[in-house]
């Protein structure tokens, strides 16, 4: 197999296009997709140096595949990371990335605001190992200089977090993790890579859900973590190539395939969200607003700072609670009601009774998810029919 290398200067849409292809002796345009777990040597010799590392090749679909390796060199040329890891979903990135440098006695600190199934491994599976936590609120300054001490091992933040869009400074705590040798792992899913660049902003790892706007069209679970070349080889591997969380083949030939459109579809996607945030700004049915690329987002310095847009997901709170929310989801005709997100076609979602529903009634309240509030994913329609779907679906309440 032969590497397609890419000048170095390329662009980041020349990456997601031609990034990390191996093309095969029958020089194949499209990435080939290769469905098997094991390799085979010319000889037993071969075999072993393979083994010492004294040659390169591949060896076992849970050590490296070449569809993954293909990914994998992608995503690292996307992010301007050293190295890359992918594996089946989203929340075994998040989990590898924790798991495999914690330890008994450990401190871990995170954002208030998390996707709910972050929030569980922090903290309900964490504390059975003996690793404590402390949460902070995303914009509690004060909070994160005094949670972050040299006995925090690490640090997750998700900015912006999931269903909230509140910011976390990712500078500002980098500074904090650096002053106490604590890893910050940044989760950009609401960001994707092309609008924030954890990596820059001093953050030490970054993850990611390739179920969202990596794969875009709704058709794999993924993940992927990014950082250096000594974390990921030394530290992240060895626990993921002896646990087996990796991708399939399959999904990372899929990967492979949507990422070659990533961009264009980002473009769309933070097109249709402003125009869908300037149409809802200041509705009569609509109590609050949430958008990172609205001047009214309380943290829209933040968002200036580190991001190079908006996004494709607005929070908002509709009139009348629970009821109106209903009423409007149910007379939506074009946008789906669902949990996902990050998907070509526009969804909608209710997270105090789904999403987010385990965290129970107390702590939805702490953080701010009520029963009016619903999360719009925006997809890559047409904006105009977006915006009818909506206001329609607004004066039926
Ligand atoms: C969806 C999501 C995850 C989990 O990803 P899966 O692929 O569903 O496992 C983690 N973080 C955020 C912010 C998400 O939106």
């Amino acid at each position: 197999m032969k590497k397609k290398k890419i000048p170095d200067n390329c662009s980041v849409e020349t990456k997601l296009v031609r990034g990390g292809r191996l093309q095969s002796d029958a020089g194949e345009t499209s990435e080939a997709l290769f469905l098997n777990s094991s390799f085979s040597y010319e000889t037993a010799e071969d075999g072993e140096k393979r083994f010492s590392g004294e040659i390169e090749g591949f060896k076992y679909g849970r050590y490296s595949h070449p569809n993954l390796a293909m990914l994998e060199e992608r995503l690292s040329l996307m992010e301007g990371a050293e190295a890359c890891v992918v594996t089946g979903s989203g929340m075994s990135a998040m989990f590898a990335a924790l798991m495999c440098q914690l330890k008994t006695g450990d401190h871990v600190v995170a954002s208030s605001v998390l996707f709910s199934s972050c929030n569980y491994i922090i903290t309900q599976i964490l504390p059975r190992f003996g690793i404590s936590y402390t949460l902070v609120e995303t914009g509690d300054t004060e909070g994160w200089k005094q949670a972050i001490t040299a006995k925090t091992a690490c640090v997750f933040i998700e900015t912006p977090a999931n269903p909230t869009l509140e910011l976390v400074d990712i500078a500002f705590v980098s500074s904090l993790c650096e002053a106490n040798n604590a890893c910050l792992i940044v989760d950009n899913v609401f960001a994707t890579p092309l609008l924030q660049s954890p990596l820059k902003l001093g953050a030490d790892v970054v993850m990611y859900s390739t179920t969202k706007h990596l794969d875009g069209q709704g058709r794999t679970l993924g993940g992927a973590v990014l950082g250096n070349k000594k974390f990921i080889d030394e530290t992240l591997l060895p626990f993921v190539r002896h646990t087996g969380p990796h991708m399939s083949q399959f999904n990372a030939w899929l990967l492979l395939k949507s990422l070659e459109t990533l961009h264009l579809r980002i473009e769309r996607h933070c097109q249709n969200a402003e125009k869908i945030a300037a149409a809802l700004d200041g509705h009569q049915a609509i109590s609050r607003l949430i958008y990172p690329g609205l001047p009214s987002h309380p943290q829209y310095e933040i968002a200036k700072k580190q991001m190079s847009g908006g996004g494709a997901i607005i929070a908002f709170e509709i009139k009348g609670g629970k009821k109106s929310a209903f009423k409007f989801m149910n007379s939506l005709k074009i946008i789906d009601i669902s949990n996902n997100l990050g998907n070509a076609k526009s969804i909608i979602t209710h997270p105090a009774s789904t999403t987010h529903a385990s965290l129970g009634a107390e702590n939805l309240k702490k953080i701010g998810i009520s029963d009016s509030l619903l999360r719009l994913s925006v997809g890559i329609e047409n904006a105009d029919d977006l915006i009818r779907d909506i206001l329609g679906a607004l004066a039926a309440i």
